[in-house]
């Protein structure tokens, strides 16, 4: 019986172009398209980096914050939250003539936090403990972290975090959720 030939085409995740990935791990035509991706992922981490760098200085206490604080902190373009501001959608204050602060409380409730630089781009298997010791329920998050239920669960949808019911509770792991809200921590 012949072997099965080994054959996947794809589209270039640079230029476009169909190709025949030679592994399961080939996403570019050519190396030329490989060292554009590569280049374009390395200005990415620069940039996260730069805005990980704006939010460890975000004072943990502060319940306002600057248009480029919330743009580190949530990954929401300057353009949509200047609009949030003129819409009333954000509580805002005027602190100075060009200094708009933003309600930190109230974007939480509508935008999960973006995702860190510092964790791994890929995780490959991640293993999860899914026990209930290693797990907190819902309403320990929201106590925990002061966050309001329904954004406790946009997040665990939005990061593709893992649950588990059990009766009536329903548990995440305590890793993921102390890694998301790091910085929320009161
Ligand atoms: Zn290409």
């Amino acid at each position: 019986m012949p072997a099965a030939k080994f054959e996947i085409t794809r589209q270039c995740k640079v230029c476009g172009e169909t190709f025949v990935a030679k592994t399961i791990e080939s996403w570019y035509c050519t190396p030329k398209c490989f060292k554009i991706a590569w280049k374009r992922r390395k200005d990415e981490e620069q940039r996260l980096q730069r805005l990980d760098e704006v939010v460890k200085k975000i004072p943990k206490s502060k319940e306002y914050i600057t248009v480029s604080e919330a743009y580190a902190l949530f990954g929401i373009s300057k353009e949509t939250l200047y609009r949030l501001i003129r819409k009333g959608t954000i509580p805002s204050v005027n602190a100075g003539e060009r200094q708009t602060l933003l309600s930190k409380e109230e974007l939480m409730k509508l935008y999960p936090l973006r995702k860190k630089a510092l964790t791994k781009p890929k995780p490959i298997a991640k293993l999860y403990s899914l026990e209930p010791k290693d797990c907190y329920t819902i309403g320990e998050i929201t106590e925990k972290f002061l966050v309001n239920e329904s954004t406790v669960y946009l997040h665990i949808r939005k990061y593709s975090i893992p649950t588990r019911q059990i009766g009536n509770f329903v548990y995440v792991p305590k890793k993921e959720i102390d890694n998301l809200y790091k910085d929320m921590k009161r």
